[in-house]
C-alpha cells in the first residue's frame, strides 16, 4: 500500500480506520471489533480513537480489537482541549492507556484548540514523549494561522494535522494544505466519505461505475493520490472494511479526476476550517 511519511521519518500505510460512534450500540460490538481486526490483517494499520468517542468507550473497544496485535498497530488517540494542560495531559493520557490496555500511544493529538495556550500544550506533549508514553504528537482541527502560532510556541515536532478534508470538504487546498505540505507535516484526512453522505451522489456513482468500483472507494482513491494524506474511514462491518481497502489500489484516470473537479469544486477563496 502507499505509505506516508512523519516528519521523524516513520513511513506508515496511507489508509487507517476511524472508530467515531464505536462502541454505542452493544448489539453491533462483535462486529465492530471484528471490522477493526480485519482491518489491520488488510494492513490498515493505523487506529483513530479519541477519549471523546463514547466517553472512554471506543478507546476500550480499540483495546479488545487489539488483543494480541497491539505491535502491529500505529495507535492514535486524542485529548479534549480542556485536559490538554501541564496539569492534566498526563492524567488524560494515562486513562486513555488504561482503556485501551497499552502502556504507549504511537501518537497523541489536541482534538481541537480550547483555552489552553497552545504553548502549555506543546510543553505538556513534550513531557509525555520524556516519559515515553507517547512517541509523537499533533493536533486536530488547527487552522493555518493556529499552525503558525504552534510552531512560533515551539511545536516544530508537530506530526500532522487531522482535519475535516474529503471531495466536498476542500477548502483545506485554499492553503492549510500547501502550509502543511512545505513543511511535511502529513494530513489524517477525517470523516472521509463525509459520515456517509457522500455514497450516494449520482456523479461519484458514474465515476465509481468506469471502474465497477464503490463510491466510498472513488472518494477515498480521491485523497489516496494525494501525497501526505491519511484517510481514516470508519467502517463498521468487515464488508465496509474490505471495501474500503480495495481503495488503495485503484487509480484514478485524468478524466475521473476532471469529472469529480467539476462535481466537487475546490473554494474559490479560502473560509474558516471547517469541523464536525
Ligand atoms: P466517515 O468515515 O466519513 O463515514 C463513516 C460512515 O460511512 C459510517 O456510517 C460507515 O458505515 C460508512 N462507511 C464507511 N465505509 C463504507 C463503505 N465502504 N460502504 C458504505 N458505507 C461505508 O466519517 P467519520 O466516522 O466521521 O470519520 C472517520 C473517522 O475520523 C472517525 O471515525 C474518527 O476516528 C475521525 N474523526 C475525527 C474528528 C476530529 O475532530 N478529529 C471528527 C470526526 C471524525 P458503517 O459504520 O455501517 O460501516
Amino acid at each position: 500500500m502507499k505509505t506516508i511519511a512523519f516528519p521523524d521519518g516513520t513511513q506508515l500505510p496511507a489508509l487507517g480506520l476511524g472508530t467515531w460512534m464505536m462502541a454505542e450500540t452493544p448489539a453491533r460490538r462483535a462486529q465492530e471489533i471484528a471490522a477493526l481486526r480485519e482491518g489491520i490483517a488488510l494492513g490498515m494499520v493505523l487506529i483513530d480513537t479519541a477519549e471523546m468517542y463514547g466517553e472512554g468507550e471506543a478507546e476500550r473497544l480499540v483495546g479488545e480489537a487489539m488483543a494480541g496485535l497491539r505491535d502491529q498497530v500505529f495507535l492514535v488517540s486524542k485529548a479534549y482541549p480542556q485536559n490538554a494542560s501541564t496539569s492534566r495531559l498526563r492524567r488524560a493520557c494515562e486513562a486513555s492507556l488504561r482503556r485501551l490496555g497499552t502502556d504507549h500511544l504511537d501518537l497523541y493529538l489536541l482534538h481541537w484548540r480550547g483555552n489552553v495556550p497552545l504553548a502549555e500544550t506543546v510543553e505538556a506533549m513534550e513531557g509525555l514523549v520524556a516519559a515515553g508514553l507517547i512517541a509523537r504528537w499533533g493536533v486536530s482541527n488547527l487552522d493555518t494561522d493556529d499552525m503558525a502560532e504552534l510552531v512560533a510556541a515551539g511545536g516544530d515536532a508537530c506530526a500532522t494535522n487531522q482535519i475535516l478534508y474529503n471531495l466536498t470538504r476542500r477548502g483545506p487546498e485554499c492553503d492549510l494544505l500547501p502550509w502543511l505540505g512545505r513543511r511535511s507535516i502529513p494530513v489524517m484526512a477525517y470523516s472521509p466519505v463525509e459520515q456517509g453522505r457522500l455514497l450516494g451522489h449520482r456523479g461519484l456513482a458514474e465515476v465509481a461505475g468506469r471502474h465497477q468500483a464503490s463510491t466510498a472507494q472513488v472518494a477515498l482513491a480521491w485523497l489516496l493520490r494525494q501525497d501526505g494524506v491519511l484517510p481514516i474511514p470508519k467502517a463498521g462491518s468487515v464488508e465496509h472494511v474490505r471495501d474500503n481497502r480495495v481503495a488503495a489500489d485503484l487509480v484514478l484516470s485524468e478524466a475521473d479526476l476532471a469529472d469529480l473537479e467539476r462535481l466537487f469544486p475546490r473554494p474559490a477563496k479560502r473560509g474558516p476550517l471547517e469541523m464536525l
